[in-house]
C-alpha cells in the first residue's frame, strides 16, 4: 500500500486553490489528474524580467520591463486589425498591440495619461518600438507583482502562464520531506540535494542556475535542440538531473524487482524433436533467411533449458518476426503445452489468425482467436477448449488475460508489438501458466544505448536482414503545395492496379480535429477518385467499422487507404506499394519508418511520398532527409535519436517507448546507465528492500506508480 507522507501527492488537481471542474480537464490534458503529476510537470525555460532599458537605448527581440505614460487609444478599425495604445518612457514612443481584447477592458488598465508598468516581449516594427499582448501591465504601485524570473512551463488550450506557476506553487506546498533514498556518495558527486529541495529547485529556476548549467560542461553544453525549436533556454541544472535520476531510478528497479521475480519462480525444460518444424519449413513457399534461422535457433535453445526464457526478438518492420515466433510456437506445442500470441489490436489479431491458420492446420494442430469483441458463443468455445486443453494456439488482444481465461498448460507466450504492451501485462500472460517462456517482438528499433530502459535486462535475438527479393522504396520528398499533382498520380498508380495509404496529417492534441483532417482528405479522394475506390480508418472508429473497412483493402476492394496512424502497427497488405504521408514534417522519425514499413512487401517497387508544409525547419530538413537516404531502421533511430532528443522517438503516444516526466534519454543516458547498475546493486544486496535505504526506495517506487513491483515484494 501507498505510504501515508504519499497521501498529499496522490490527491486531485482539483483540490487545489483555483483548479476547478472546468479547469481540471485542462490539467489532465497538460499533465495529469493528481497533484504529482504538476510536480513532475516542470518548467521548461526562465523568463528573465530583470531587463528595464530606456527605449532609446534597448534591445529588441527581448523580454522588457517599461515603466509608461498612457499617451492614446486607437480602437481597431476592422476585424484582424489590432487595438493600439500609444505610450511613451519620456526616451521614447511604443504602440502596444491587441488582437483580442475589448477596448472597456483595455481603457481599465491603460488609463490615459496615467503611469503603467508593463511587461513584455519589446519588439522592433518598422521604426517603432512595439509589444504585442504585454505578459502584466500594472499601476506602478502594484509593480512588485511582476516577478523577477518567471519559470515558462509547457502549456495547453485553456491554461495560461501564470495559471499554471499559481498552481504549481500551491502543489509544491503539498510535498513533504522524504527519506533519501540515494546512494551519499552519489549525491556529493554529482552536487545534488534532497528530493524536496530539488524539486522546489526544478521549479523555481534562477538565472545562476543557468549560468552553473552553462558553465560546469557535465550536462549537455550546446543548446537543446528542443530548446531552439522553442526558441527558449532548457537548463539541465543538478536539481532537475536528481529528479531524473529518481525517476530512473524507480524504473531500473521496477525492471528489476519484475525481472527476478520472473526468473525466480522456476521455469520449464520444453524439449521437441523438431518435426513439426520441419514439416512447416517444407510447406512454407520460401526458405528463412539466416536471421531468422538464427534467431530461431536462439529461441528454441533458451526454451530447452530449465530456465525461463525472457528474450526480445527485435527486427524492423517487414523483417519476418512472425514466422519465427511460429516456430518457436511450434516447439512448444510438441513440447506439449499450449501457446499464446497477444498482439495490441483486433485488426492485428485477426490478420495473425487467418494466416497462421492456414499454416498450422494443415499440421493438425488447433488454433483460436480471442478478442475484445468475440461472439459470447465464439468466445464460450475458446474459452473451454483452452481449459480442456484441446486449443493449441491462441491469438487474442488484452482480451487473452482477462481474469476467466484459463489455461490446461500455458507455456509460451508471444507478445508482438509489444511497445503496446506494459510490463505489467507481459507478467499477467505469464501467471496465466507455470513456468512460462516469453517472447517479446518488437519493430521499434532502439537504439542500443536505450534498450535497458525499454525491456531491462531481456535477451536480445536481433533480425538485421530483410527476406530477400524485398526492392528498395523510393522515398521522395513533396511540398503541400503540390498537392494536386500527388492526387492525379495516384490515379495513375490506381489504373495500373496498384494500392495506396493516404497517411492523414497528424494534429497535435486534438483526436477531434485530426479526424476533421482525415474526413476532409477523404472527401477530396473521393471527389477525383470515385468514392468506391476509397476507404477511411480512425481512432473514433468502433473496432468492427474498423475491421471491416482494413478487409476490404486486404482484399483489394477499396484501393486507397485513408487512415490517421492507425494502420502503423502490423498489418501486412503486399499489393501496397505507394503511400503518403501528408505533413510529414509532424511525424517522429521512428513512427515516419514505421509507417513507411507498410509499403515495400510485394514484388512491385514501392514508392513513398513524403509531404511537407514549408518553409521546412532545419531539423525537420534534416529528418525527411535521413528518410529519404536511409531505410535501416537501426540508423534512423540512431539519428532521431541525435537530431531530437528522445522525447520524440520515445515520448510521444505511437512509438510506444517507455516515455519519462523527468528525465530525457537523449541528454540523460549516461544516468540511465548509473541508475541501472544501482538498481542491480540495491537488489543484489537487499532484495526485498528491508533495510533503512530499501524503504526508502520502497516510497520511491510508490512516488512514481511502480505499485505492481512492489506488491511482488514477499511483504508488499
Ligand atoms: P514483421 O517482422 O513486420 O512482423 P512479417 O512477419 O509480417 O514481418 O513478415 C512480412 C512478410 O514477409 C510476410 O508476408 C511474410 O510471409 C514474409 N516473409 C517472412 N519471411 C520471409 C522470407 N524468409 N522470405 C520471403 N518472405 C518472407
Ligand atoms: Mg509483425
Amino acid at each position: 500500500m501507498r505510504p501515508t507522507i504519499l497521501f498529499p501527492l496522490f490527491a486531485d488537481v482539483t483540490t487545489l486553490k483555483g483548479v476547478g471542474a472546468k479547469i481540471a480537464p485542462h490539467y489532465a490534458r497538460l499533465c495529469g489528474t493528481k497533484i504529482v503529476d504538476l510536480l513532475w510537470h516542470l518548467p521548461v525555460g526562465l523568463i528573465d524580467r530583470t531587463y528595464s532599458p530606456k527605449l532609446r537605448y534597448a534591445d529588441k527581440g527581448k523580454v522588457a520591463t517599461l515603466h509608461l505614460t498612457i499617451l492614446e487609444h486607437i480602437p481597431n478599425e476592422r476585424v484582424g486589425r489590432p487595438y493600439r495604445i500609444i505610450a511613451t518612457d519620456g526616451s521614447g514612443e511604443i504602440t502596444l498591440t491587441y488582437f483580442t481584447a475589448k477596448g472597456d477592458y483595455l481603457s481599465k488598465i491603460y488609463p490615459l495619461n496615467k503611469s503603467v508598468v508593463v511587461s513584455g516581449n519589446l519588439e522592433r516594427f518598422g521604426r517603432g518600438w512595439t509589444m504585442s499582448h504585454p505578459d502584466y501591465a500594472l499601476p506602478p504601485e502594484r509593480a512588485k507583482e511582476i516577478p523577477s524570473f518567471e519559470p515558462v512551463y509547457p502549456l495547453t488550450e485553456g491554461l495560461s502562464r501564470k495559471m499554471v506557476h499559481k498552481t504549481a506553487q500551491l502543489a509544491l506546498a503539498h510535498a513533504p520531506d522524504l527519506a533519501e533514498w540515494n546512494d551519499p556518495h552519489l549525491m556529493k558527486r554529482e552536487g545534488w540535494t534532497g528530493w524536496r529541495e530539488s524539486l522546489l529547485a526544478a521549479h523555481n529556476p534562477t538565472v545562476e542556475s543557468r549560468h552553473r548549467e552553462a558553465l560546469n560542461g557535465r550536462g549537455d553544453p550546446s543548446p537543446h535542440p528542443q530548446a531552439q525549436a522553442r526558441n527558449d533556454g532548457v537548463y539541465v541544472d543538478p536539481s532537475r538531473q536528481r529528479l531524473a535520476y529518481d525517476e530512473l531510478l524507480a524504473d531500473q528497479l521496477a525492471l528489476g524487482v519484475i525481472r527476478r521475480h520472473h526468473r525466480q519462480t522456476g521455469g520449464r525444460a520444453l524439449k521437441a524433436s523438431g518435426t513439426l518444424q520441419q514439416k512447416l519449413l517444407s510447406a512454407l513457399p520460401f526458405t528463412l533467411t539466416k536471421g531468422q534461422q538464427q534467431a530461431a535457433q536462439e529461441i528454441i535453445n533458451d526454451m530447452v533449458k530449465p530456465k525461463k526464457m525472457l528474450r526480445l526478438l527485435q527486427g524492423d518492420v517487414g523483417s519476418g518476426k512472425t514466422i519465427v515466433a511460429l516456430m518457436a510456437m511450434l516447439h512448444a506445442v510438441e513440447a506439449g503445452v499450449q501457446t499464446a500470441m497477444m498482439v495490441p489490436t483486433e485488426i492485428l489479431a485477426r490478420q495473425h489468425y487467418e494466416r497462421l491458420k492456414l499454416l498450422v492446420e494443415p499440421l493438425g494442430l488447433t488454433i483460436g482467436l480471442l478478442v475484445g469483441k468475440s461472439r459470447a458463443k465464439d468466445r464460450q468455445a475458446v474459452l473451454q477448449s483452452l481449459e480442456e486443453g484441446s486449443l493449441n494456439i491462441v491469438i487474442g488482444t488484452h482480451a487473452l488475460f482477462q481474469a476467466d481465461v484459463t489455461f490446461a498448460n500455458l507455456g509460451l507466450a508471444v507478445m508482438d508489438e509489444q511497445h503496446r504492451f506494459g510490463v505489467h501485462q507481459r507478467l499477467q500472460l505469464s501467471e496465466k501458466g507455470r513456468g512460462v517462456d516469453i517472447l517479446v517482438m518488437t519493430a521499434t528499433p532502439i537504439p542500443r544505448t536505450l534498450t535497458l530502459t525499454a525491456f531491462g535486462d531481456m535477451d536480445v535475438s536481433r533480425l538485421m536482414e530483410k527476406p530477400a527479393g524485398r526492392q528498395p522504396i523510393d522515398t521522395r520528398l513533396i511540398d503541400m503545395g503540390r498537392l494536386e499533382d500527388v492526387i492525379e498520380g495516384v490515379g495513375r498508380q490506381i489504373a495500373k492496379g496498384a494500392q495506396v495509404y493516404w497517411v492523414c496529417p497528424l494534429v497535435e492534441e486534438s483526436e477531434k480535429s485530426d479526424l476533421a483532417a482525415a474526413t476532409e482528405r477523404a472527401n477530396l479522394l473521393a471527389e477525383h477518385l470515385g468514392a468506391n475506390t476509397i476507404g477511411l480508418v480512425h481512432g473514433r472508429l468502433s473496432s468492427e467499422a474498423k475491421n471491416k473497412v482494413m478487409e476490404a483493402f486486404a482484399a483489394n476492394e477499396i484501393k486507397v487507404l485513408i487512415a490517421t496512424t492507425v494502420i502503423e502497427v502490423g498489418v501486412d497488405v503486399p499489393n501496397a506499394s505507394l503511400m503518403i504521408i501528408e505533413h510529414s514534417e509532424r511525424f517522429g522519425l521512428a513512427q515516419l519508418h514505421q509507417l513507411r514499413g507498410r509499403i515495400g512487401r510485394g514484388a512491385t517497387k514501392s514508392t513513398c511520398l513524403l509531404m511537407y508544409q514549408s518553409p521546412l525547419g532545419e531539423i525537420a530538413k534534416s529528418r525527411l532527409t535521413t528518410m529519404r537516404e536511409s531505410e535501416d531502421g537501426f540508423l534512423i533511430a540512431e539519428e532521431d535519436l541525435r537530431l531530437r532528443g528522445s522525447g520524440e522517438l520515445l515520448g510521444t503516444r505511437q512509438s510506444g517507448m517507455p516515455s519519462f516526466r523527468i528525465a530525457d534519454l537523449a541528454r540523460d543516458h549516461n544516468l540511465l546507465a548509473i541508475a541501472h547498475a544501482d538498481a542491480e546493486t540495491i537488489l543484489a544486496a537487499d532484495p526485498e528492500l528491508a533495510t533503512e535505504r530499501g524503504k526508502a526506495l520502497r516510497t520511491l517506487l510508490y512516488l512514481f506508480e511502480k505499485d505492481a513491483a512492489v506488491r511482488l515484494f514477499r511483504s508488499g
